[in-house]
């Protein structure tokens, strides 16, 4: 399976848990005050929305990596995610040798 469809199973996978999970909360909280099921439920998915995709950003920033050119007063920079080490080196050796280091100044 290629790694961006993992990723992205992931992703949705992780997104339909956290969903699931701050329904069951929120209702299970909302349940003692006898707050409607109906009004409790957009709550929790709302909680768990924004937990998912919390998690999706951490997990995103941890597999995330940058690469800088180290020329000197040159801005250029490489963002790559979810990359082997084969693919990482060679965005290393792109980001060293890219053309037009006086198009990206650093200021
Ligand atoms: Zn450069």
């Amino acid at each position: 399976m290629h790694s961006t469809t993992q990723h992205t199973l992931v992703r949705l996978a992780t997104t339909g848990v956290m969903l699931a999970a701050g329904a069951l909360v929120e209702l299970r909280l909302m349940h003692g005050y006898g707050v409607p099921v109906l009004l409790a439920l957009p709550c929790g998915l709302a909680v768990g929305l924004g937990a998912g995709h919390l998690v999706e950003a951490l997990t995103a920033r941890l597999a995330t990596t940058v690469f800088h050119c180290r020329a000197a007063g040159c801005s250029y920079k490489v963002r790559v995610t979810h990359v082997d080490a084969g693919e990482r080196r060679r965005w290393q050796e792109a980001a060293a040798s890219h053309p037009g280091h006086e198009l990206n100044p650093r200021y």
